[in-house]
């Protein structure tokens, strides 16, 4: 085998260097994948842009360990090239999806099942490195296999999906629910997509007029409204006098939570999915008064949301919907920063191979 690969490496802000480095060696628990497809998202852009803030190259990971440059990618499938000798589940050629969070199993979170919170959580691509590259190590626990028949490109945003399908089981949706989500980029876009299939709740989309608004109606949001002076009066007419049961905000522009908080309905709840760059000031009289609950999410369940994704991934048209293109590593950086620029309105998707 090669000893040597290419990768994305990150160095600092503005620094993604196309690198020449080891190829990595798998240890107990883990297998070696070959990336097939490999994904960015709003994270990568702002340690990209203004970073890094959660990339251990200043500061060594407390769980990882990991300290200096970094290869990116946390959303990646890949296939089995050198399998786990203890594990028979993953063989050599198998296609598979990699949850990209690793949890120990064994914390007061992981055996509530909320992996996600695990007191040693740690990130491929955010915490060590990851699969920007053309291969991996990564531990068995995260992956799921893709279906035959599933597509290399829509299996490729299977990570970011699960992200958007934890959103919508956090969000408190019930069937028969009236919803308004903020924001149809990337993310908002997948987190219709889990409230869609996991719910029979009415999906209203407020965003920016134009194309994202578009892809949302035919992504089955019910109603779409443009940002502008006369949102608000459009939003009350399509909610009428019983409101809004839930808010998801998912743009994470500032001022969009007190948003949410004004026009929910009394006794309605809230999901903040988008994350503000600056400290946010919201009314609390206000939302005690209402009596409104306000619930977070963050990342995903592998176990609940990686397979229901590729799942989903080959029964929609999300997959078509949402990738803009397939790219060489040699364009990452430029990628980062049309993402980190607010250019690229879903995703793009990276091909060692190219
Ligand atoms: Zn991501
Ligand atoms: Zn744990």
């Amino acid at each position: 085998m090669t000893e040597q690969m290419i990768a994305a490496v990150y160095h600092a802000s503005g620094d993604v260097r196309l690198e020449q480095i080891d190829v990595p060696k798998p240890v107990a628990g883990e297998v070696l994948l070959k990336i097939l497809r490999s994904g960015i998202c709003g994270t990568d852009a702002s340690e990209y842009k203004s970073g890094p803030k959660i990339f251990p190259t200043q500061k060594q990971h407390a769980h990882s360990g990991h300290l200096g440059p970094m290869v990116l990618g946390h959303e990646f499938i890949g296939e089995i090239i050198q399998a786990d000798e203890h594990n028979s589940e993953f063989k050599v050629g198998d296609i598979v999806a990699s949850g990209a969070g690793i949890s120990c199993g064994s914390c007061k979170r992981c055996t509530e099942g909320r992996t996600n919170l695990c007191d040693s959580y740690v990130t491929l691509g955010l915490n060590r490195d990851g699969g920007m590259a053309q291969f991996v190590a990564v531990p068995t626990s995260t992956l799921v296999k893709v279906p035959a028949g599933l597509s290399l490109d829509a299996a490729g945003i299977a990570q970011p999906l699960a992200v958007g399908l934890h959103a919508a089981r956090r969000s408190g949706v019930r069937n028969g629910d009236k919803v308004l989500l903020i924001g149809s980029g990337a993310i908002g876009t997948f987190v219709l997509a889990g409230l869609k299939h996991l719910f029979d709740a009415e999906v209203t989309v407020l965003d920016f007029g134009g194309s994202r608004l578009e892809r949302a109606s035919r992504l089955g949001a019910d109603h779409t409204v443009e940002v502008g002076p006369d949102a608000t009066a459009q939003i009350q007419g399509i909610f009428g006098a019983a409101g809004i049961d839930v808010v998801i905000e998912a743009s994470g522009a500032p001022g969009q939570l007190q948003f949410a908080i004004d026009l929910v309905k009394r006794g309605g709840s809230i999901l903040q999915v988008g994350l503000p760059t600056t400290r946010q000031e919201i009314d609390v009289h206000k939302i005690v008064m209402s009596e409104i609950d306000i619930h977070t999410t963050l990342a995903h369940v592998c176990s609940q949301d990686l397979g229901a994704s590729l799942e989903i991934l080959g029964s929609t048209a999300l997959a078509a919907e949402l990738i803009e293109g397939v790219y060489p590593l040699a364009e990452v950086s430029n990628q980062l920063e049309l993402l980190s620029t607010g250019k690229i309105q879903g995703k793009v998707l990276f091909d060692p191979s190219l």
